[in-house]
């Protein structure tokens, strides 16, 4: 039985959860309103939202600006294909997002979402080589790395580590290995190239964090390394900026952050502020010029039907509005040093491994995880709504967040932790 208004227990006989043993999972909490970085329960309590709904609703909730733009895009034209027709919106975004990202990143190809983003950025890779006359199948990527779970995107995920080790033998075979962190790495990886190179599409890369595969950051001198290597081997560079892109780091981009320019990038998550399914494949103009062709086989033959949506671009419009009139990246910078502060603490709880701070990403590691529901139940009582998984107890807020609720926030996550880090029994 679940408490809770009639629709969730009529609803939970028929909807399949994300991600979720359905037998065992405890019922999910309604949720009736959200509004600035809070989400209100059907029983009326409130929680601080510490994920930002998957690390998407970087502005808050029902922001008024991009809550006036749908709505009005509304009232105009919800949706058309682009196939043939255009509408502002799109055409809008596309612009600005061109001379948003660094170096001539610049031909923007929409997609709903992020895995499928990546799909085309694959398909791209490929065709980009088969245009040249070369047949390259395969793509390099890294552990931890996570890219998506559609077929594709999963053969490029942390093949053990990941959440799709059981498809092992079905998913095409990728090449995998460590990022180039140290000097073995460095040598593994180049040696990798070196043997696959001619085979190679594309390498695959989260540029700075790695998110779905535990919260891992590394410099930005290892991005460049992948960015010297794959020119002088003479493949193209993927970065998957759909968690990092917009801001999360502090800076638009992670690839910015390190003077890097991949020949694709993908982004989704943050890029309509959490209200509505949005992503896009960037491609540089060399990309582009090997299908602008006079051959008509030579075009990229992708096209989602709801591609470009207008009320979705309308919100991204206003979301990029909302990064140039408000001190956004600031904002993500003054997060920083409250994480920072706040969670420091936790260093001293037994069983915390390590705790990890980069822009508005705020990490506990603990040795080992144990009775996560508890632990999921704990923090929701303490009035956070934190979602730990594999090892990692983390938060990525809105950026907006206020400094007392942050303090709150992290307040929670120390403590929680400590009191769960006891009755599990680290010592
Ligand atoms: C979330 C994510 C994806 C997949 O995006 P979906 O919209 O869930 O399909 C791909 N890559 C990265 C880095 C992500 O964080």
């Amino acid at each position: 039985m679940t408490d809770g208004p009639p629709w969730l227990a009529g609803g939970l006989r028929h909807i399949w959860l994300p991600y979720t043993q359905m037998k065992t999972v405890p019922a999910p909490l309604p949720v009736t309103h959200a509004e600035g970085v809070r989400l209100t329960l059907a029983d009326g309590r409130e929680l601080i939202d510490g994920i930002s709904s998957w690390w998407t609703a970087v502005h808050g909730y029902c922001h008024p600006h991009i809550e006036a733009a749908v709505k009005a895009q509304l009232e105009d034209l919800p949706h058309v294909m682009l196939g043939g027709l255009a509408h502002k919106q799109a055409y809008r975004l596309g612009e600005r997002l061109a001379a948003l990202l660094p170096g001539d990143l610049s031909r923007v190809f929409y997609s709903e979402s992020g895995s499928v983003s990546v799909e085309i950025a694959m398909k791209m890779a490929v065709q980009y080589w088969l245009n040249k006359g070369e047949r390259r199948t395969r793509f390099l990527s890294f552990t931890g790395g996570y890219h998506g779970d559609t077929f594709m995107t999963m053969s490029v995920c942390d093949p053990e580590e990941g959440m799709h080790s059981l498809f092992t033998g079905v998913l095409p075979k990728q090449i995998v290995v460590d990022l180039p962190t140290d000097g073995e790495k460095c040598a593994a990886f180049e040696k990798a190239l070196e043997i696959h190179g001619r085979n190679i599409a594309a390498v695959v890369t989260e540029p700075l964090v790695q998110g779905a595969g535990g919260m891992v950051f590394h410099d930005v001198e290892t991005l460049r390394r992948i960015r010297e290597a794959c020119d002088s081997h003479g493949v193209l560079l993927i970065a998957d900026e759909i968690f990092v892109g917009l801001g999360r780091l502090g800076h638009m981009f992670a690839c910015e952050a390190a003077g890097v320019v991949p020949d694709i990038v993908t982004l989704s998550k943050a890029l309509t502020g959490g209200t509505l399914p949005l992503a896009a494949t960037i491609a540089c103009e060399h990309v582009f010029d090997a299908f602008y062709t006079d051959d008509p086989e030579d075009a990229l033959m992708h096209g989602p039907t709801y591609m470009g949506n207008a009320l979705a671009c309308a919100a991204a419009n206003a979301s990029l509005d909302l990064f140039e009139d408000e001190p956004r990246l600031d904002q993500v910078r003054a997060i920083e040093a409250g994480l920072r502060g706040g969670l420091a603490p936790a260093r001293d709880i037994p069983g915390v491994q390590d705790v990890r701070v980069r822009g508005a990403i705020g990490v506990i590691q603990v040795e080992e995880m144990r009775a996560l529901d508890d632990l999921k139940r704990r923090f929701v009582e303490a009035g956070v709504w934190v979602r730990p998984f594999r090892d990692i107890i983390y938060t990525t807020p809105p950026y907006v967040i206020e400094k007392d609720d942050l303090g709150t926030l992290t307040r929670a996550m120390v403590e929680v932790t400590a009191a769960w880090a006891r009755e599990v029994g680290f010592a």
